[in-house]
């Protein structure tokens, strides 16, 4: 029986450069994707760090191009990663954020935060935009909410997905399950088309977001989902064509007025967004304008790109899109005329020329729009959330079935991978696989677990690497049992076994491997409430500025009408006038105070003011 959780369960989708929030809803028998405080259903996955406050979403992305150095954006494309990795490395130039090598290989992102230097992980960036999205769905349900399901690429590793559960974690949210993205989105399109009939029918989900690329083939059939294969790229999507574009743009900035603006931040992160906007511009229009007012050195940059242009700049990333599509419909042993809805997921899937070529590829064959492309992978992790929770009546009984991306096994002698579960094997699985020592009284065995498809064990990911002690005996005479088993959240554990006549030992193995450590994690817990309290205090204070400011401004209007304050007395008229200033100072030098100086300047102002006015009332 499947473990059920108590109380309000959101379902998450994580973005790389938006995230997403969904509820069931009991009463209506649907999920209800949540708009935040600004009335959007998505939210920009950044945090910003100034002088005085830290920003999240919308309000951390517009200020995004006046503090560039303190904007953090993508940790998507951080979480789970090594510094070293050359993937990072390759971003890290194209951020306009401080990223440095932290304790373990882990990039650590560096920020100016109240005049001091801060750093953090991904994992708690990820964090920040994980409470935000909880933060949202409780407003809306008027009510705290602990458990939630995250949607991940189905492509993550088992690194990434680890790493995505500890945010969780360091967000005080349960994590009931992680499950992926476009297993979350055939969800949603299953249960908004009721495609979940009595015939089976093949579906194809082509996920194409802001940073990473998805594609699954999912047999569905009488609420059954059963994913047959995926496939993607965790550093593929939205953002590598806005790349293309800047960096388009950069070069024809300086042909044409002999200035370099790469090394300008703030123009970067200008020229970024107008590029974003030109894109999307160019899904509806055949040719977008970038108009950028005083961009560097007080040159004004204005120029235009057409959509062929932008299709000729990426085609080569497009075509590895259709180059995927290919190869998972290869693995999950299917031809293409067998696929009866291709549905479309992700923002950057409203690509005029992506979705040609996926026409072309499906040959000619209606591609399904009709699900939101932004919302459907919140919908379908709130359809998850629901499914595992108690008490929840009125959500269909799906049964989901996922399978595992990557191969996973252990190197042999020779540095050559022995694959113990191959990719696109359903999860969760358990299987085991027996191997031998190699030497004459060897006296322990290295277990060295990879996960990828290459031959040489050292091309592919190293998860971990143990030591397993043997008793001496001639080689090939011990035989070790290792036992690989994978969980519905997509997360490896390793036991290993050693039976002879004499003994049995078994060891079990996480891959702790650049994981944050338990301790680590309650210290992130502790400075995410130390962070969200200073948040709290700072909104408090800037609306304790506004009240003070609002009540200053009423004042004002009365003292200027003559009929009033004609009949106010000297001294209290003086009184009033130097509360006044007092006031008007604390408010243009509100940096160093706290909230509470400035409610009791009100009471005080308030109590002054009043009291003149009695006394005009009382002389009537
Ligand atoms: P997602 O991760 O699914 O929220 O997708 C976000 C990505 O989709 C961003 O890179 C957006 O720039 C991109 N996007 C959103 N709308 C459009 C559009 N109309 N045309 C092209 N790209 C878009």
């Amino acid at each position: 029986m499947e473990e059920k959780y108590k109380g309000f369960a959101i379902g998450i989708d994580l973005g790389t450069t938006y995230s997403c929030v969904g509820v069931w809803q009991e009463q209506n028998d649907r999920v209800e994707i949540i708009h935040n405080d600004q009335g959007n259903k998505t939210t920009p996955s950044c945090v910003a760090f100034t002088n005085s406050q830290r920003l999240i979403g919308d309000a951390a992305k517009n200020q995004a191009a006046s503090n560039p150095t303190n904007t953090i954006y993508d940790a998507k494309r951080l979480i789970g990663r090594k510094y070293s990795d050359s993937i990072v490395q390759k971003d890290i130039k194209l951020w306009p954020f401080k990223v440095t090598a932290g304790a373990n290989d882990k990039p650590t992102i560096v920020v100016n935060y109240k005049g001091k230097e801060k750093h953090f992980l991904a994992e708690e960036i990820s964090s920040v935009i994980l409470t935000q999205m909880r933060e949202i769905a409780e407003a809306f349900l008027e009510s705290p909410v602990k458990n939630a399901v995250i949607t991940v690429p189905a492509y993550f590793n088992d690194s990434q997905r680890r790493a995505t559960k500890d945010a969780g974690e360091i967000a005080g949210l349960n994590v009931m399950r992680i499950i992926n993205e476009p297993t979350a989105a055939a969800l949603a399109y299953g249960l908004q088309k009721r495609a979940n009939c009595v015939d089976k029918r093949n579906i194809f989900i082509f996920d194409l977001g802001g940073g990473t690329f998805d594609v699954s083939i999912l047999t569905v059939k009488n609420n059954d989902y059963e994913v047959k294969a995926t496939a993607g790229d965790t550093h593929l999507g939205g953002e590598d064509f806005d790349n293309r574009m800047v960096n388009h743009f950069v070069s024809e900035f300086k042909r044409k007025h002999k200035e370099e603006i790469i090394g300008n931040p703030k123009a970067i992160r200008r020229l970024r967004t107008a590029c974003e906007r030109a894109k999307r511009t160019l899904s509806y229009d055949t040719e977008a304008t970038i108009d950028l007012d005083s961009i560097h050195q007080g040159i004004d940059f204005y120029s235009s790109i057409t959509r062929a242009k932008f299709e000729q700049m990426n085609m080569n990333l497009f075509e590895k899109c259709m180059d995927t599509v290919n190869s998972c419909l290869a693995d999950a042993k299917m031809d293409r005329g067998s696929v009866d809805d291709v549905v479309l997921v992700g923002g950057s899937s409203r690509i005029p020329k992506v979705r040609q070529l996926l026409q072309e590829f499906f040959q000619g064959k209606e591609l399904c729009k009709s699900i939101n492309p932004d919302e459907a992978v919140a919908y379908g992790a709130a359809i998850q959330a629901a499914l595992v929770s108690e008490g929840i009546k009125s959500v269909p009984n799906l049964i989901l079935r996922d399978v595992t991306p990557l191969s996973l096994g252990v190197e042999l002698q020779g540095n050559l991978m022995s694959v113990v579960i191959p990719r696109n094997t359903s999860i969760p699985v358990k299987k085991t696989k027996s191997y031998h020592t190699v030497y004459d009284n060897q006296s322990y065995v290295t277990i060295k677990v990879y996960e990828g498809e290459r031959t040489r064990a050292s091309d592919n990911n190293l998860l971990g690497l143990f030591d397993f002690s043997v008793p001496p005996a001639p080689r090939c005479s011990i035989p070790i049992k290792e036992c690989f088993s994978i969980d519905s959240d997509g997360i490896l554990n390793v036991s290993a076994e050693e039976e002879t006549n004499a003994s049995k030992k078994a060891i079990t193995i996480t891959n702790e491997n650049g994981r944050l450590s338990r301790e680590e994690i309650e210290k992130m817990i502790l400075q995410a409430e130390i962070f969200k309290a200073q948040d709290m205090e700072f909104k408090k204070k800037v609306k304790a500025i506004n009240a003070l400011d609002d009540y200053l401004y009423k004042v004002r209007k009365v003292m200027e009408d003559n009929c009033v304050s004609s009949k106010l007395t000297t001294v209290d008229k003086e009184k009033i006038n130097s509360a006044m200033i007092k006031g008007k100072s604390l408010i243009d030098n509100n940096q160093q105070e706290d909230a509470f100086v400035f409610v009791d300047f009100l009471k005080e102002l308030e109590s002054i003011f009043e009291s003149s006015m009695n006394k005009i009332k009382k002389g009537k």
